[in-house]
């Protein structure tokens, strides 16, 4: 299966659009100018090994019948099982899927992680369902992939409009038709179902812990250093709240609702997070409120765009007035965008490597799992700030050593890795 965007050319490159399939191609495109991988290696990349559609019916709580389409697409497993997300959402499809597991592949190798990338999910609104509905839709869907899931084979996390509920659900449906308990299936559990310690707040920390060592790279002092955080939930507020406890000064945050700032520094534990009361950003007392949008033109040192993909365009990338960009939402950026920040010197560390905490506490959930042992809260810390480290020193040495941007270090590292194991591997038969 090929999987081309509309407006792309015959590459798939050549005029590249927004979406996630796009946006992926793009970056492997450009990282392939960088590495020593056999151009077939790049041709296999630019497809993913498989794209599962299923129907999911359930019965809704009214007693009639509705049918669904769900997906899982795995991109490549030469490192390791597949890993990636489940995204209830209305506008979910095999070609997104396909782009998001391209991601994955991506972030899981530059990270150093041993697995592949996938994606998947239903197209569905999670609003229109009870939650016995969506229970009763996760069990008819883990029961449709479940030959191609599994702890060495796929293994699913928690995305858009699913949570830890929704994978304890996958996991017993997936259990239950093995007919042993299996927690290894899934990561993003609760704990004590064999969830880890840390997990939710991973992703956050590791923004964190990636604009700490870029400041501190550029010579910079955190105690002197503005931050403004677009999205206050899981990534925003862990993000904001990790760097105002280390000593930054987080000047300014926004939700849905808007946005709120105070030179002096905001009180980022005392502002509700998205999990806490959803929206409620501009409750918070603040000096000044402002447009969610303006608080991209703030004069800040570090901007984190922590919400949703694509909303750094080029229609607004001229004016930003960060000295940074770390992405803690995944494709806060688009293509357009990054062109205009490469031109302005702006650098853009990228989500591969900034919000890939989630991941890697989601491998620490898997091998906790596998040895049926819980790690502690200061362990996954531990592990999770050595992990981190080493894949910035890694990208870092990358783009110290050749003239590139940061995405395309970390892209670069990546590819690197993924094309020495297939080398390795050699191919099949
Ligand atoms: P979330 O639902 O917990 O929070 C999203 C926040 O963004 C909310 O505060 C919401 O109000 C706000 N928001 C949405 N649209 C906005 C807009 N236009 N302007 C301002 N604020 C807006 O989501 P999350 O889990 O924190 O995920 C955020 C991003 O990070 C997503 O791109 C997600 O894919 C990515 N991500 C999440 C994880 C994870 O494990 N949670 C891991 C890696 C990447």
């Amino acid at each position: 299966m090929v999987f081309e965007t509309t407006s792309a050319g015959d590459d798939g490159i050549d005029e590249p659009d927004d979406s996630a399939l796009a946006t992926a191609l793009h970056q492997l495109n450009t990282a392939a100018e960088y590495v020593d991988v056999d151009e077939g290696v790049i041709e296999r990349l630019k497809r993913p090994t498989r794209v599962t559609q299923v129907t999911v019916p359930i019965e809704r709580d009214d007693g009639t019948i509705e049918t669904y389409t769900g997906y899982r697409a795995q991109h490549d497993d030469v490192r390791g099982p597949y890993k990636g997300g489940i995204r209830y959402h209305p506008d979910v499809s095999a070609e997104e899927s396909v782009g998001l597991a391209m991601w994955m592949t991506w972030k899981c190798a530059v990270m150093d992680l041993p697995f592949g990338g996938a994606k998947g999910g239903i197209v569905v609104d999670p609003y229109d369902l009870s939650k016995r509905e969506t229970e009763r839709l996760t069990r008819r869907f883990t029961e449709e992939i479940r030959d191609v899931i599994g702890p060495t084979v796929d293994i699913p996390a928690p995305d858009m409009g699913t949570g830890p509920e929704t994978m304890g659900w996958m996991m017993d449906a997936y259990s239950m038709l093995r007919g042993e308990t299996i927690p290894g299936v899934v990561t993003g559990k609760p704990p004590v179902i064999g969830g880890s310690e840390g997990r939710e707040g991973a992703p956050g920390r590791s923004v964190a812990i990636i604009t700490r060592e870029f400041l501190e790279y550029q010579g910079r002092d955190l105690d002197d250093t503005t931050v403004a955080v677009q999205g206050y939930g899981s990534v925003g507020a862990n993000a904001a709240r990790a760097l105002d406890d280390w000593g930054a000064n987080v000047v300014a945050a926004s939700d849905m609702g808007g946005a709120v700032y105070d030179a002096d520094g905001l009180d980022t534990h005392a502002i509700p997070s998205y999990d806490e009361e959803p929206n409620a950003v501009t409750s918070y007392d603040a000096p000044r409120t402002l447009d969610s949008d303006a608080l991209f033109e703030l004069d800040v040192d570090v901007l984190i765009p922590a919400a949703i993909g694509g909303v750094l365009t080029d229609d607004n990338a001229d004016d930003v007035e960060a000295d940074i960009i770390v992405e803690g939402a995944n494709g806060p950026t688009t293509t357009g965008a990054d062109e205009i920040f490469a031109e302005r010197g702006i650098p853009v560390v990228p989500d591969i490597l900034a919000n890939a905490g989630g991941v890697t506490v989601s491998y620490f959930e898997w091998l906790q799992d596998i040895n049926r042992r819980q790690w502690t809260l200061d362990r996954v810390h531990d592990e999770l700030e050595t992990h981190m480290l080493s894949a910035w020193d890694e990208v870092r040495e990358v783009y110290e050593d050749k003239d590139l941007t940061w995405r395309e270090a970390a892209y670069v590292v990546a590819l690197q890795r993924i094309g020495e194991a297939k080398t390795m591997r050699g191919l099949w038969p």
